[in-house]
């Protein structure tokens, strides 16, 4: 059989110091996962944790030590960074329990969801979906990932965001709302998780815009640094 046309490549990321790559099935995000956040947005930080998807190709992969370019995106005057920790998937399941979520994580990464808040705000305003102020090309940037083993400590670790060497977002992953495993246990009762999907955890407070030209640098204590650049 032949396809009409060349079917879609397979996203993946590469992995931390090894030369096989980590193919992406899905990319999840939660919404508003730590209080500081969820209150700067107007909300108490105290509601149960949702969930909104980009498509794979979406992210913008950025390997160890490079600078990804990314466009600025059309249709908005207020692009802004969420820097969050990036859960990778492993091992696929449904209705998993939270005691044995973590067995479905393989490892770490670091992204950013990046949003087009004016869009996303009208759209809330209007309770229409939110995919335009989400999910546009480019909007996660994302790091190589690191093998759950050898990022133990991601898990209280330093979350941080610099534009231009000046501190935007600082926080830890400690103060995550629903932690890693309650997180996998809420997703997989709503959809069956799968080997490759990606889960990005929510961001801290700091939330705010860049301008083309500028340069962001995400970090989490034990993970690879992630650099973009707004072209
Ligand atoms: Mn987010």
């Amino acid at each position: 059989m032949d396809y009409l046309f060349p079917p879609p490549a397979v996203v993946s990321l590469p992995i931390t110091a090894r030369p096989d790559r980590f193919p992406v099935h899905r990319v999840y995000c939660v919404g508003r996962n730590y209080e500081d956040h969820a209150k700067e947005m107007g909300f108490t930080g105290r509601e149960p944790p949702f969930f909104f998807l980009k498509p794979a190709d979406a992210l913008l992969v950025v390997p160890e030590g490079e600078t990804g370019s990314m466009a600025y995106p059309t249709l908005t005057q207020d692009l802004h960074h969420e820097i969050e920790l990036v859960v990778a998937i492993g091992k696929g399941g449904n209705s998993i329990r939270p005691e044995r979520a973590m067995e479905h994580v393989w490892g770490y990464a670091i992204g950013l969801d990046m949003t087009r808040r004016d869009l996303q705000s009208d759209m809330k305003k209007q309770g229409r979906p939110w995919c335009i102020g989400k999910a546009f090309e480019q909007s996660a940037p994302v790091g190589p990932v690191t093998p759950m083993a050898e990022a133990q400590r991601v898990l209280s670790a330093e979350i941080a965001l610099s534009v231009n060497g000046a501190d935007r977002q600082r926080s830890t992953t400690a103060k995550l709302i629903w932690d890693v495993a309650e997180t996998i246990a809420h997703l997989s009762n709503a959809w069956t998780l799968q080997p490759g999907d990606l889960i990005f955890t929510g961001t801290p407070e700091g939330v705010s815009a860049v301008s083309r030209g500028d340069t962001l640098v995400g970090r989490v204590a034990g993970l690879p640094s992630l650099r973009v650049q707004i072209v």
